[in-house]
């Protein structure tokens, strides 16, 4: 038997990152020995495209993953599978149908929806379909019988996460995600990991999707498995960085030091970065950090007003987020901060407390995107409750777009504040060249951008020159009359912590 799976991208991520889901839950197929491929819709152009790998591949499985910002194509990349294989079983997985399983099975004609964790629900499904056996005792499945939806029991969380075999990025046009300039500082060529699963917090625009696909607690691989993979990789990819995707990477801070442990006893040479929270870091760990390789920490900040974070339940104070960033300028570990306009509440002056507080903290980098309402979350059901959403079906959901009526805002005046904290980050930026006193304390800044180009200068120039090209051009397109979100929300959507 073959499954074949599709994350449904069809080149709407401009860099594409690697769909760990369906290669977590490829390599559990290959382990239990079924033929799997997928189908990498990344560097499609369009849906012929699909139709063809279709008729090359001829699965006899299907599978989807099926985040809520994809519903669109995967909706007509469905109806195209049924078109041209009519009698094959469609199976759809990831966070969307995890939420909303039965919905999904209706409204988009799949047979099977897969609840949370794939890879030991997937294999048993397999065999199922395989064997022609009773799918009822498939744990963590919704599925259709006849007019009725018979929902199983769920599947546990995969308790030890080094069982799992690693990510089949051998299926994958690997080539293409090498060849991706990756955010300044990172270095290039990089590819991500994943070392853990779940996060314990419970921010109102994410946990709940959060917790239904992993569980309420954080389970982390063990730190020798996970630097296992990252030598691996670096040495069968001659990777320079390595993304770290974790959701909170830096949770466990026990955790976390016996990783650098293991990346400095081994000499691992490859520069990493990672996602975290202000108030789980301390000055130890930044330090044991940056001598493991650590050369790049997103945080969550979201605001600077203590009353807007306390609405998302972030369960950070404002003091925390200085303190975090203040040990990352002391130890030379270059941040970004991640940022969300447009939450409900916001005014002007909850506005102008995020731009002090950029001013205070002088993070390196920013990615500002608009507060969204995202099907599962807290914040949706919130939203809708108070009717505060234009949302008219969750596949209207993109990563372009707000969808929050507010009360002080319209939704061009919401971009206008995007535009703006910008303007003031390059201001704060642009004025470490007048002072020498800034310009010293900021060198590691300066130091990583360098580090960067010149990186990639020598491996790929061709690359490098269209990268600085893209970046010039960026901030044309950001500060001109055509300003969109699309590239801001896109690059918050994808690190958002
Ligand atoms: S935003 Fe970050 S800290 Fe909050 S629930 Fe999501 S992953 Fe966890």
């Amino acid at each position: 038997m073959k499954l074949t799976l599709v994350y449904p991208t069809f080149g709407m991520e401009k860099n594409p990152v690697q769909p760990f889901g369906i290669l977590y839950v490829a390599a559990a197929l290959q382990k239990a020995d079924f033929e799997v491929s997928i189908i990498d819709t990344s560097l499609f152009s369009g849906f012929d495209e699909f139709e063809q790998a279709l008729s090359r591949e001829k699965p006899d499985v299907l599978g989807f993953t099926i985040p809520t910002w994809l519903l669109n194509n995967s909706y007509k990349a469905i109806k195209i599978a049924r078109r041209v294989m009519p009698r094959i079983p469609i199976i759809v997985g990831g966070p969307h149908p995890t939420i909303q399983a039965e919905e999904m099975l209706e409204s988009f004609g799949a047979d099977v929806a897969c609840i949370g964790e794939g890879e030991i629900t997937t294999v048993e499904l397999c065999e199922a379909l395989k064997n022609k056996t009773d799918l009822q005792r498939v744990k963590g499945i919704v599925y259709r019988d006849g007019d009725r939806f018979i929902r199983t029991p769920p599947r546990e969380k995969v308790k030890d996460l080094d069982t799992l075999a690693w990510p089949a990025r051998d299926l994958l046009n690997i080539s293409a995600y090498l060849q991706q300039p990756p955010n300044p500082p990172e270095l290039y060529p990089l590819l991500g990991i994943l070392a853990s699963r779940g996060c314990p917090f419970s921010c109102t625009f994410c946990a709940d999707t959060l917790h239904e696909l992993f569980g309420k607690s954080i389970r982390y691989r063990s730190p020798k498995d996970v630097v296992d993979e990252m030598e691996f990789i670096t040495h069968k990819y001659k990777l320079r960085g390595i993304r770290i995707v974790d959701d909170e990477f830096t949770a466990n801070n026990k955790w976390v030091m016996k990783f650098c442990d293991e990346m400095i006893r081994r000499k691992v040479k490859v520069s990493w970065s990672c996602n975290s929270r202000v108030d789980t870091v301390s000055e130890e760990l930044i330090q044991k950090m940056k001598e493991a390789g650590c050369s790049y920490i997103i945080f969550g900040v979201e605001s600077g007003s203590q009353q807007i974070l306390d609405s998302l339940r972030k369960e950070i104070k404002v003091e925390e987020i200085k303190r975090a960033f203040a040990i990352c300028n002391k130890y030379g570990l270059p941040t970004r901060c991640n940022l969300m306009v447009g939450s409900p509440g916001e005014t002007m002056d909850t506005f102008n407390e995020t731009k002090r507080l950029l001013s205070d903290i002088e993070p390196d980098f920013i990615i500002v995107g608009i507060t969204s309402p995202i099907p599962g979350t807290e914040l949706y059901d919130q939203a809708k409750a108070k009717g505060i959403t234009i949302a008219k079906s969750d596949s209207s959901i993109d990563r372009f777009q707000s969808l929050l009526i507010l009360e002080n805002f319209t939704h061009q005046e919401t971009v206008g504040l995007v535009k703006n904290l910008f303007h003031h980050y390059f201001k704060i930026v642009a004025s470490y060249l007048y002072n020498p006193v800034q310009l010293f304390k900021k060198r590691h800044f300066f130091k990583a951008i360098f580090r960067y180009f010149y990186n990639m200068f020598a491996q790929n120039p061709r690359l490098c020159l269209s990268t600085v090209l893209h970046l010039v051009n960026y901030q044309k397109v950001r500060f001109g009359n055509a300003l969109t979100v699309a590239n801001v929300v896109e690059e918050q959507r994808k690190f958002i912590c």
